[in-house]
């Protein structure tokens, strides 16, 4: 496991969009700041490792979980389906074929 850097709160370990309070924490990182993860990781494609759902800009990444990073295994390759973007090109939701990670297994 790896500790990074709250890719929702930006570390800040403060709920981002203040949804409930200003002071409420952050839900990924339980106002940590850090969230561990299983390596080996990649930047989140669909979030563009913001950990922020792009659709609707104030709700977690539900590819990373909000955390920016997604654990990828084994030898990968771009995923042909979404062309590394992590999205579907019509609808804009997480691309089935990579689950939203941007790549796919060799
Ligand atoms: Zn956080
Ligand atoms: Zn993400
Ligand atoms: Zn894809």
């Amino acid at each position: 496991m790896k500790a990074i850097t709250c890719a929702f709160c930006k570390g800040t370990g403060k709920d981002p969009f203040n949804l409930l309070s200003e002071l409420a924490t952050c839900q990924v990182c339980a106002g940590t700041g850090k969230v561990e993860i299983k390596e080996p990781v990649i930047k989140c494609a669909y979030c563009k490792g913001t950990g922020v759902y792009p659709q609707n800009g104030r709700v977690t990444c539900t590819v990373c979980n909000g955390k920016g990073s997604v654990t990828v295994k084994g030898a990968t390759i771009p995923c042909p389906e979404c062309k590394g973007t992590g999205r579907e090109i019509d609808s804009g939701l997480p691309c089935i074929k990579c689950g939203g990670k941007g790549v796919v297994k060799k």
